[in-house]
């Protein structure tokens, strides 16, 4: 008895979601909903075995520890996703983390992931708290002076999140007087401040982009703004509340951050990536998570420098 109410009430629950998340009309959601954990979103990589490394610093500690440890986004849909009430990850960037982990000689049971926000990144990298960071990180000049990046995996652009009745922000220049959320050391907000997008004032600032979301859909901010990627998972999952308006407008290459001088793992993941990239397994990875909006996506060269 007990048992069949609790089935019920999962299945209840599982139609509730459904229900929330494809309306009728709307993009499927990005990426799944974190569905039960062993659900087809999971993809099964090979874990590789007998491993080695010599002279990376940050794979020895691996083997030391008998895991690896990976920072993440946890509210992300699409990308980096942990569902609240099953613990379920899902999104493009776990995956790639649970494809690169496995290349490493490490399966799910042997992976410990950390939510790492946008502004700790360089910090948790270079203390030595992660092994690597998956989690819709930018390659850029400035964070290549503290940390080292493999990939890029994926290439997003900076887009605008607006409530759904919004018809004065169509673009990144119709942003002066309204105010704009996003996350504290990111890109986009970088670029918002650097290009005067809104007045200073104007410029709201949170640790997450769920926060920003939320600031959002009750009315306290007119925009969010990141990765165009990030912002198609939010608008899936609240489709009649939220959509991403104008083009994108800038270049925004994810890359896996690892510690600075460990060129040895940085040409390991390298390998893996492409691999994973000629092989077809990157696609089947976007096709599972992102891609399921619809949009098509290539992977892009890596660059190994
Ligand atoms: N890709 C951008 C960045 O690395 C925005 C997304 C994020 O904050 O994680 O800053």
């Amino acid at each position: 008895m007990k048992i069949r109410k609790l089935a019920l009430g999962l299945i209840v629950g599982a139609l509730a979601l459904t229900a929330a998340c494809g309306r009728e009309g709307a993009p499927p959601a990005a990426g799944g909903d974190g569905g039960p954990a062993g659900a087809d979103a999971q993809l099964t990589y090979e874990v590789a075995t007998d491993v080695t490394l010599t002279g990376s610093p940050t794979f020895d500690r691996m083997k030391q520890a008998g895991k690896v440890v990976i920072g993440i986004r946890e509210d992300q849909p699409g990308l980096g996703f942990k569902d609240a009430t099953t613990g379920a990850r899902s999104g493009f960037d776990v995956e790639i983390a649970r494809m690169v982990a496995a290349g490493l000689g490490y399966g799910d049971d042997k992976i410990e992931y950390k939510a790492v926000p946008s502004a700790a990144r360089e910090d948790t990298i270079s203390r030595g708290d992660i092994d690597f960071m998956v989690g819709t990180y930018t390659i850029n000049d400035n964070r290549k002076q503290r940390v080292s990046f493999a990939g890029p995996y994926f290439v997003a652009g900076q887009g605008l999140l607006v409530r759904k009745d919004e018809t004065e922000i169509t673009g990144k220049d119709t942003l002066k007087g309204k105010k704009v959320c996003s996350v504290t050391g990111s890109t986009p907000i970088q670029r918002v401040r650097e290009q005067g997008l809104t007045e200073p004032e104007n410029i709201v600032e949170f640790q997450t982009y769920s926060q920003c979301v939320d600031q959002l859909l009750s009315r306290q901010v007119d925009a969010v703004t990141t990765d165009d990627a990030i912002l198609k998972g939010y608008a899936a999952q609240a489709p009649d509340d939220l959509k991403v308006v104008g083009e994108a407008f800038s270049v925004e290459p994810y890359g896996i951050g690892l510690a600075k001088d460990d060129a040895v793992l940085r040409g390991k993941i390298n390998d893996l990536l492409q691999a994973a990239m000629d092989d077809g397994t990157w696609q089947k990875i976007y096709d599972a998570t992102l891609g399921k909006s619809g949009s098509a996506a290539e992977p892009p060269a890596i660059e190994r420098y």
